[in-house]
C-alpha cells in the first residue's frame, strides 16, 4: 500500500538549540493537535543535518510513526573521505531514511547517475530507505521537455534496480524551478508529472509496484498551499523544505496530509 509520507529537509539551517526547539515545537504542536486522523497511515519524517540526527533520534524516541532522515550520504562504504559521512554510520545512529540526489547536491556538488546509484546501494544495504529526487530544470520545462527528463532520469537510476529493491525506494518529485523560490507547480501540473510517473514504474515493474511507491511533490509546498497538492490523487506527501523550519506550519501540514483521501 503507497504510504502518505511528508519529510522536511533542513537542509543547512539551525544551531543545536534551534534545532531542539524546532523538534519540541513539532512534538508539541502534534500532541495538541485535535486535527489529524489516520495516523497510523502516515509517516513523518526530519531531515536535520547531520550532526542534529543523534539529538532528533533522542528527542523522537518512543513518538508513533516520526522517522530521521539523513540529506545525504556518500557514495563509498568507509575509508579515507574526510569529511564524509557513510550509509552505515547513519543507519548506526537509528535513522531509517536518506534523502538521495536532491537538485542541490546533483547542482553544486556534481552528483551524476552513477554515484548517486552507488548512494542508494549502501542505503539499501544498511536499511535505510531512499527518498530519491528527480525533476526538470526551468528550460527544460519551458521548451516542454520535462517529461522527457524526467523519463531519462528515472531510466539513469532507479530503473536500473530489481524489483524488490525498487520497492523500498520513495520517490521525490521535485522541479528543480520550485524549489526555494517560492514558484510552485499548480496541483495539475503536480498531479500530472506524478500520473506520468507512476505509469512508467507500472510499465516497468508491474501494477503491484505501483501500489507500493509513494510520490511525494517537493517546491515552494508550504501551509497555504499544501491542501490543494496533497489533494491530488498521484501525491502521496510531501519533501517540504523551507516550510519545515517553522513548527507550525510543519504540523499544520502534517493535518493537511492525514486527512486527505487517497
Ligand atoms: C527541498 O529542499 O526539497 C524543497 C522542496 O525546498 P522548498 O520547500 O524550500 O522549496
Amino acid at each position: 500500500m503507497r504510504r502518505k509520507i511528508i519529510a522536511g529537509n533542513w537542509k543547512m539551517n539551525n544551531t543545536l538549540p534551534e534545532a531542539t526547539s524546532l523538534v519540541e515545537g513539532i512534538l508539541n504542536g502534534l500532541e495538541q493537535s485535535t486535527n489529524i486522523t489516520n495516523r497510523d497511515l502516515l509517516d513523518i519524517v526530519l531531515a536535520p543535518p547531520y550532526p542534529y540526527l543523534n539529538l532528533c533520534k533522542d528527542l523522537i524516541k518512543g513518538k508513533q510513526g516520526i522517522y530521521i532522515a539523513a540529506q545525504n550520504c556518500y557514495s563509498e562504504e568507509k575509508g579515507a573521505y574526510t569529511g564524509e559521512v557513510s550509509a552505515a554510520m547513519i543507519s548506526s545512529i537509528g535513522a531509517k531514511y536518506v534523502i538521495i540526489g536532491h537538485s542541490e547536491r546533483r547542482n553544486y556538488f556534481r552528483e551524476n547517475s552513477q554515484m548517486l546509484m552507488k548512494k542508494v546501494d549502501l542505503a539499501l544495504k544498511n536499511n535505510l530507505r531512499p527518498i530519491f529526487c528527480i525533476g526538470e530544470l526551468i528550460h527544460e520545462r519551458q521548451s516542454e521537455r520535462h517529461f522527457k527528463v524526467v523519463r531519462q532520469q528515472l531510466a539513469d537510476t532507479v530503473f536500473l534496480m530489481k524489483e524488490n529493491d525498487f520497492r523500498r525506494i520513495i520517490i521525490a518529485y521535485e522541479p528543480v524551478w520550485a524549489i526555494g523560490t517560492g514558484l510552485t507547480a499548480t496541483p495539475e501540473q503536480a498531479q500530472e508529472m506524478h500520473s506520468f510517473i507512476r505509469q512508467l514504474i507500472g510499465v516497468k515493474f508491474g501494477r503491484k509496484t505501483i501500489n507500493n511507491i509513494s510520490i511525494l511533490y517537493g517546491g515552494s509546498c508550504n501551509a497555504a498551499n499544501a491542501a490543494s497538492l496533497f489533494a491530488m490523487p498521484d501525491v502521496d506527501g510531501g519533501l517540504i523544505g523551507g516550510a519545515s523550519l517553522k513548527a507550525g506550519d510543519f504540523v499544520s501540514m502534517i493535518e493537511t496530509l492525514s486527512n486527505t483521501n487517497k
